[in-house]
């Protein structure tokens, strides 16, 4: 298995141990991280390169049916490890017609509003298409230097985390894509919801529990993101912190702050 899902598994497992408040959601996502490590080195070792499709084509990604026919798999996944009523929607996709699953999956890849409306099969379509894109996003070796937008340079969504690396004397932030998990650079002191940059309007919270999860807020569209601050812990797995830190989403939300955009849980 690639050593970022790697990773991204064994630190669930260090934090379940750590947060007990986390520990239900950190199992359950464990458990999803170790299918789609599999799903992803199953997409490398595959073998037979297919020529791009021509633009314009809206059939879906070029490697569509083996996909599809792993989605039940997947949701196999969800039916024994996922919260109740999760479980019962997995069980619905499963006995729907192969055609329906089709078409949910080519909607939540294309991002499209229709995607938004069906929130309950949010997280199953977009768990189970997240290495996908990671793995097309990699393979297309696009590169984004100089990249200053707060919406993902690859497929445009919106920023699910935000992450503080060390550079010099402090710390520079990036943002990590909510989907493909692409990272870039973005100024520290602006709001990537809507561009404030008056630091007054900025403010940052921490939690004494939580030393390397930063929530940071901005009072001008009431929008937050948490930022996983690595230069004070660089054990820190951004994806998985960003899932253990709950509280503060809660903390957030009761101080009337909408999220930027909710995490691969829909938390
Ligand atoms: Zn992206
Ligand atoms: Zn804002």
């Amino acid at each position: 298995m690639s050593s970022s899902w790697q990773r991204r598994i064994e630190r669930a497992e260090e934090l379940e141990r750590q947060h007990p408040f986390a520990a239900q959601i950190l199992h359950f996502y464990g458990k999803v991280a170790r299918f789609q490590g599999e799903l992803y080195s199953r997409l490398e070792n595959a073998t037979g390169v297919r020529p791009p499709k021509p633009s314009g084509s809206d059939a879906g990604p070029p490697e569509f049916p083996e996909l599809l026919a792993r989605f039940p798999d997947f949701l196999r996944v969800l039916e024994q490890n996922a919260p109740s009523q999760l479980q019962v929607v997995a069980r619905e996709l499963r006995a729907a017609p192969k055609e329906i699953r089709a078409e949910l999956l080519n909607e939540a890849w294309s991002g499209s509003d229709a995607t938004q409306a069906v929130g309950t099969h949010q997280f199953p379509m977009c768990a189970f298409l997240q290495p996908y894109a990671e793995f097309v996003r990699v393979r297309s070796g696009i590169k984004w230097d100089g990249y200053m937008h707060a919406l993902c340079p690859f497929c445009s969504r919106k920023p699910g985390i935000g992450v503080l690396r060390q550079q010099g004397d402090g710390g520079s932030r990036s943002l990590i894509c909510s989907f493909c998990l692409a990272e870039w650079q973005f100024r520290r002191i602006v709001c990537p919801s809507c561009a404030e940059e008056n630091p007054a309007k900025l403010p940052v919270f921490t939690a004494e529990e939580l030393p390397c999860v930063r929530v940071e807020c901005c009072d001008t569209c009431k929008t937050y993101i948490k930022t996983i601050d690595l230069t004070k812990n660089g054990l820190a797995e951004p994806v998985v912190d960003e899932i253990a830190a709950i509280p503060l989403d809660l903390w957030a939300q009761e101080r009337g702050y909408t999220k930027v955009q909710p995490n691969l849980l829909q938390m």
